[in-house]
């Protein structure tokens, strides 16, 4: 059995003095581990009726692209400013310094599609609360989140609802 851990390399003051970048590099070169990874943020969801895995840009894409395609179902990408074709929904916010926007293709997801909302690394929980509060603000009903890793001291799962699963694979 592959130990995931030690396929996170940790990257002390990158991008900036003080924070511990996760680097999944090691984790996606890895062909044992990246299938064992997408295997095992996939299978708590079998089941669950899923009509798409959302994934954050960019390292969401990674993870959700290739967990739709376990749980057999659509992809739909939520892209940083300016990335995609008009119609688009988007929603502004808060970052630690500053601000920043996630947009949805307008017709990417009927009302009432079911979703998986899908990211990289659960630090302060910004980026996933954002995400949540823009797909419910194209209609879209939220099953759950996953995330490969969650950063227990941020405390990020805090702004998350209590009431919708939210499966991270590694904690650290
Ligand atoms: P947050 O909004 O603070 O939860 O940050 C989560 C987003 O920022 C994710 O999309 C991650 O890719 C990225 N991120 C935040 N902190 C880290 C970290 N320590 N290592 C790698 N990525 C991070």
């Amino acid at each position: 059995m592959t130990n995931l851990n030690l396929l996170i390399r940790d990257v002390p003051d990158f991008p900036k003095p003080g924070v511990v970048f996760k680097d999944i590099g090691p984790l996606l070169a890895d062909p044992t581990g990246f299938a064992a990874c997408i295997t095992a943020l996939a299978t708590p969801w079998r089941g669950t009726a899923i009509d798409a895995v959302c994934g954050i840009e960019s390292r969401g894409f990674i993870f959700g692209a290739a967990m739709a395609l376990e749980l057999k179902t659509g992809f739909v990408p939520l892209r940083k400013v300016g990335k995609l074709p008009p119609p688009i929904v988007g929603i502004d916010y808060d970052l630690e310094y500053g601000s920043a926007r996630l947009e949805i293709g307008a017709q990417g997801l009927p009302r009432g599609a079911r979703v998986l909302l899908v990211d990289d690394v659960l630090a302060t929980g910004g980026t996933l609360e954002a995400g949540r509060r823009l797909l419910e603000t194209i209609g879209a009903e939220i099953v759950g989140a996953g995330v490969v890793i969650e950063i227990d001291a941020l405390a990020g799962r805090r702004r998350w609802p209590v009431a919708v699963p939210l499966r991270a694979l590694l904690h650290c």
